[in-house]
């Protein structure tokens, strides 16, 4: 009962002056886990939750990039230590909670970030080894981990994060291991927040689209994007760690009390785009790939040209002889 009215109290009122917002603080003294917090988007959202005030703990099975991280952020006066685990073990998950509460006495916030990806062979070739390797790191992981934060989260409730992908939604060919535990990995997500409801554990889904993690790798590298890999994205570029980050750190804050369950698409719009290839997509990418306007003009010219006179593109170019 108590609990209901600490809750209760936090829902934003109607008064007679109009609408009140409830006073929330973004800076949370509070514990949290970001599997495969050593680099790339993990490491972003470590970075950004600590910045926030929450004591951070780097849960990755990368020795040398979690000593980096834990290093970088202790440097900037953040409080932070890294547990070396394996997410696909149990025992080693089971340490993790363990340590982390006695070094702590709270988890609050989970986020199953760390997987693995595909290396995109032909399915006549992907080994059962591999198949189980992906589901273990990427969705098994993120069951072990909520399983056994749970215990120590349930004392005063808490939030668990699940880093899915757009690719849970959408492939490329031979990526078969990889779709489908982001895609279980979603389903996970809903199931955990109807379970974990009654605890005040709510459970959420983030799937970025196309992040460019060169940046936060260890050591960082540098980005070989070209101009047509931002371009096509409606928002104009590839997204970045740091847009993942800030999502996670609204969606682990109490300003998102009211969200549970749900899956957040995060890719720059990719995903709403309609891709018909007609002269218009044509002409957009010559433009894109040869940065010249005119020549798309000119090749769109020649498109029309081909259509109205009923004759291919490739007879037009021998008769003006550009091709034998
Ligand atoms: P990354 O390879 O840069 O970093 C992954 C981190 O996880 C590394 O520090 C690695 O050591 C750690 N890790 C791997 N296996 C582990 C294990 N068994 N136990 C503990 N730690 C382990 O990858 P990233 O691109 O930053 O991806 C992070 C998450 O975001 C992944 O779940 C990935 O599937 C997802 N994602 C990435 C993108 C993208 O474009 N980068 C897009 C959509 C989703």
């Amino acid at each position: 009962m108590k609990s209901m009215v600490s809750f209760i109290q936090n829902i934003p009122s109607i008064s007679r002056d109009g609408f009140s917002a409830p006073k929330y603080s973004r800076f949370h003294d509070k514990t949290c886990i970001v599997t495969g917090g050593g680099r790339g988007i993990g490491a972003a959202i470590a970075y950004r939750l600590a910045s926030e005030g929450y004591k951070v703990v780097i849960a990755d099975i990368d020795r040398e990039a979690g000593m980096y991280r834990e290093k970088m952020l202790r440097e900037k006066g953040y409080e932070a230590t890294f547990v070396k685990t394996d997410v696909s073990r149990e025992n080693d998950v089971v340490r993790l909670m363990d340590e982390v509460f006695s070094r702590y006495g709270s988890i609050d916030v989970l986020i199953n970030n760390a997987g693995i990806g595909f290396s995109g062979k032909p399915l006549e070739e992907q080994s059962i080894d591999e198949w189980r390797r992906v589901i273990d790191v990427n969705l098994t992981g993120p069951y072990l981990c909520s399983k056994h934060a749970v215990k120590y989260m349930k004392k005063r409730g808490g939030v668990i994060i699940n880093i899915a992908s757009t690719r849970a939604f959408q492939s490329e060919p031979n990526t078969e291991p990889y779709s489908a535990s982001k895609g279980g990995l979603i389903a996970l997500t809903h199931a955990l927040a109807i379970s974990l409801a009654p605890y005040k554990i709510r459970v959420l889904a983030v799937s970025p689209g196309w992040i460019d993690t060169c940046e936060w790798q260890v050591p960082p590298c540098k980005s070989e994007l070209t101009h047509l890999d931002h371009l096509q994205h409606p928002a104009g570029r590839v997204g970045k760690p740091e847009d993942v980050a800030a999502l996670v750190a609204f969606l682990a804050s109490d300003e998102a009390q009211w969200m549970t369950g749900v899956n957040i698409i995060i890719d720059g719009g990719i995903t709403k785009k309609m891709i018909y290839i007609d002269e218009d997509v044509i002409e957009n990418s010559i433009e894109l790939l040869l940065q010249d306007r005119e020549l798309a003009k000119l090749f769109r010219e020649l498109l029309e040209h081909a259509k109205r006179n009923k004759e291919s593109t490739k007879d037009i170019l021998k008769r003006i002889s550009i091709i034998n």
